[in-house]
């Protein structure tokens, strides 16, 4: 078996229950991810296309023998299967997972750029990045801590803590 490699997902929703996509999320991300820890749980306004419901978002961390593109192809299923439908670019959704972190790993595909390319700029990554992992170093040498310092952060709102997750009511 290959061994595992420690990878970040940021988790977004902003259409029906939200918590309750993301708590599904989660579970699911348990079969393919071992270990998984999530973040404090987070409300943010929507970003690029603003005119839509604000977001919960979360990170997550955890360690997986996938490759990453067989990571992104179970990622995709369990989008798919919680109503995920691929509209407009930065348009509403039920789910986004995204990968962060691969690793250490740069990768440059068509379908796959790892670290993810915005996520060094958004308060609503960084932060609960930050929470599971604030001396973390990206592959480009810079620190999540240090990084969150550089973006603004009064468009979130910590509504949440970790436990968010685990909870079944
Ligand atoms: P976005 O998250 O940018 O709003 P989508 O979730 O619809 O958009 O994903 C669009 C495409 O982005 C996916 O089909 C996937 O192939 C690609 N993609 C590239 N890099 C990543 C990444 N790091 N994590 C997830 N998807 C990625
Ligand atoms: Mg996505």
């Amino acid at each position: 078996m290959s061994p595992a490699v420690r990878v970040f997902l940021g988790l977004g929703a902003n259409l029906g229950d939200r918590r309750a996509t993301l708590r599904a999320a989660v579970l699911r991300l348990r079969e393919v991810v071992t270990d998984l820890r999530v973040s404090s749980l987070y409300e943010s306004k929507a970003w690029g296309v603003t005119d839509q419901p604000p977001f919960l978002n979360a990170v997550a961390r955890g360690e997986t023998a996938l490759t990453p593109l067989a990571l992104l192809d179970a990622i995709q299923e369990i989008e798919h299967d919680l109503g995920r439908v691929r509209k407009q670019h930065w348009g509403p959704r039920v789910i986004d997972i995204d990968i962060l972190l691969y690793g250490t790993e740069r990768i440059d595909q068509p379908r796959l750029v790892v670290p993810h390319p915005y996520m060094t700029q958004r308060s609503f990554v960084l932060r609960p990045l930050a929470d599971l992992a604030a001396g973390l170093t990206l592959p480009d040498g810079s620190l999540v801590g240090e990084l969150l310092t550089t973006v603004a952060q009064d468009d979130l709102r910590r509504i949440a803590g970790p436990q968010w997750a685990d909870r079944t009511d």
